[in-house]
């Protein structure tokens, strides 16, 4: 599987009611990269600065199959660092601060050995760097796109330029709304596809996801937890396994990595969402990576065989 991610990398500190953990490993392209590599190998193309520690490393390390080869390390920069607080709903998030370091640099540049990628995920960061990272993959058979309420409100122009270029984007309820004025998740997805890409998942937390494609509509619940310690990236985590299975196959009628034909067509897509919602809901299962660690596919395809299931129909 050549699948490509580029985003952030994140110090993170998170409040929510179960406690709080500080200067953990988080950030976009970290969720998705190891959410992924429960699928095949992943590509990873992001920056740290001199303050990412032994044991940063050491928690990225846990993954064997993402590959950091594209990891640039600037000792005289900062990590990206955020800090976020969950409300008691578990859903609401409030941001505590962003401090981007070396996102406000020049984007890392892809390793010679990666430019054959054909799945390429933009995992969020500034529209400018992910528009960029596309560029070195002009044979690619599917470029899919995250963002947050950040850069719509400071980057528009950026972002609309990236998604006249993508396949796909996801993005949640809330980022939704403020991109295209819609406070229907349905009807934004829709007007999404009018700027551009061929599918758009807006992703509503416990409530699931909603998926328009030029073909038609998908919808599926999250998977059903009793409990949910901390929900940070649980949107780079629904990607990671929605482009891992995609990129692998496990979403193709065939079992094989798929043709830009097939990876588009709404059945891969809508089988793909099953993968992204069970991935998801391991991570939320704990701090930081910690749960994902402790996984391996085996529990994935479990946890897939119960959620179909669960949501079953006719
Ligand atoms: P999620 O909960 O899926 O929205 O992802 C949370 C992760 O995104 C955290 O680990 C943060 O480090 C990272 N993050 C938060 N804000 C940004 C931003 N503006 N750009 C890139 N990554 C971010």
């Amino acid at each position: 599987m050549t699948l490509i991610v580029t985003g952030s990398i994140g110090i993170d500190t998170v409040h929510t009611p179960f406690g709080k953990a500080e200067r953990v490993l988080g950030g976009s392209c970290t969720y998705f990269a190891a959410a992924a590599s429960f699928y095949g190998p992943v590509r990873m193309v992001a920056a740290v600065g001199g303050d990412f520690t032994d044991e940063h490393h050491g928690a990225l390390k846990r993954f064997p199959n993402v590959c950091v080869q594209g990891l640039e390390v600037r000792p005289g920069s900062k990590t990206f660092a955020w800090g976020g607080r969950y409300l008691d709903n578990m859903n609401d998030r409030e941001t505590l601060f962003t401090e981007l370091g070396v996102l406000a640099e020049d984007p890392p540049t892809p390793p010679e050995a990666y430019r054959d990628s054909r799945y390429v995920f933009l995992a969020n960061t500034h529209p400018a760097v992910q528009r960029e990272l596309l560029e070195h993959f002009p044979d690619r058979a599917l470029a899919v796109a995250d963002t947050m309420n950040l850069w719509i409100d400071t980057a528009r122009d950026d972002l609309l330029a990236l998604l006249a270029e993508v396949d796909g984007l996801l993005l949640n309820d809330e980022e939704a709304r403020l991109l295209v004025e819609e406070r229907n998740p349905i009807t934004a997805a829709k007007r999404i596809l009018d700027l551009g890409p061929t599918f758009a998942v807006v992703k509503k937390g416990e409530h699931g996801c909603v998926m328009a494609h030029r073909e038609g509509l998908a919808a599926l619940p999250a998977y059903p937890l009793e409990q949910v310690v901390d929900p940070t990236g649980a949107g780079d985590s629904f990607a990671g396994g929605m482009m891992g299975a995609i990129a692998s196959g496990a979403a193709s009628e065939s079992g094989q990595p798929p043709t830009r034909q097939e990876a588009l067509a709404l059945e891969t897509l809508q089988r793909s969402l099953a993968h992204g919602a069970v991935v998801a809901s391991f991570t939320v299962e704990s701090f930081s990576l910690d749960r994902l660690a402790a996984i391996d596919r085996g529990a994935i395809d479990d946890r897939l065989a119960r959620f179909s299931q669960v949501v079953r129909v006719g």
